[in-house]
């Protein structure tokens, strides 16, 4: 099982290319994990239905990097003042803007420790928000199946529920919907102008054509007779956009990040 780790950062400024190329079909990127795609797996020829939960305790995760120790949101819904019934709202609306988007199903785990994709806040606060994608590197598969994806916010961060400008207070709604991205199986597309843009901005708050494009990709259109494009398509859009720099960590092989900006 392998792992990676995305960070979403932020900032006022945007130094990176803003540029998309002119005919260029959609903004969009697939992850690579070591060289490989990586999208959740349809079972029994029907669309992937993929749970998620808040984690209800303090959990460690092997082999994870940013979203190693996670905690419960309370820290982060109080220190932020919000209410938690607020926050599950946003959460759920967040991913079901990605299930509006395309072919993958989305539904609250009832039992948090067998949930595909687990949410929750950092036990070792640094950046903004990461996530953590765990694959089988093994499957034989040319698009590898994920196993589970983590989620983590820093709750030492400020969060707040809608935009209001101030780009140091990340809206919840919208960094959630970014890290559901990687945990299917998206990555940073060039430029600015989609939830999955490298840096945080506030001039939209629902998926892009560039978003929807990547999902759809990877997952086919919404609708009963979901057709999942074959993957030749989907090394095409990833070869059209180099990306921004990765590190990686030389430690922790086949996790990857993207630093955040210091504040
Ligand atoms: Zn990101």
């Amino acid at each position: 099982m392998r792992s990676s780790t995305i960070a979403l950062v932020g900032g006022f400024l945007c130094l990176c290319a803003n540029v998309v190329v002119a005919g260029e079909a959609a903004n969009f990127k697939i992850l690579k994990l070591e060289g490989n795609s990586v999208r959740w797996h349809r079972v029994a020829q029907s669309q992937p239905v993929v749970s998620y939960s808040l984690v209800s305790g303090l959990r460690e995760f092997q082999g994870a990097r940013n979203c190693r120790k996670m905690a419960t949101f309370d820290g982060l819904t109080s220190s932020s003042n919000l209410a938690q019934a607020a926050v599950r709202e946003e959460i759920a609306a967040a991913f079901a803007m990605w299930e509006a988007a395309a072919g993958i199903t989305f539904r609250e785990a009832s039992d948090p420790a067998t949930a595909d994709i687990l949410i929750g806040a950092q036990g070792e606060p640094e950046g903004w928000a990461f996530a953590d994608v765990f694959y089988d590197a093994a499957s034989t598969e040319e698009i590898k199946p994920i196993l589970r994806s983590l989620i983590c916010l820093n709750p030492a961060k400020t969060w707040k529920i809608g935009f209001d400008g101030d780009l140091q207070r990340y809206d919840l709604r919208y960094t959630i919907a970014h890290e559901i991205g990687h945990a299917i199986g998206l990555d940073h597309p060039n430029g600015a102008g989609t939830i999955m843009g490298y840096r945080y901005e506030e001039h939209f708050r629902r998926l892009q054509t560039g978003d929807i494009a990547g999902a759809v990709a990877l997952y086919g259109a919404r609708g009963p007779s979901s057709v999942v494009a074959d993957s030749a398509a989907v090394d095409g859009a990833t070869d059209s956009n180099p990306g921004h720099p990765l590190s990686r960590d030389a430690n922790n092989l086949g996790s990857r990040a993207l630093k955040a900006r210091p504040n």
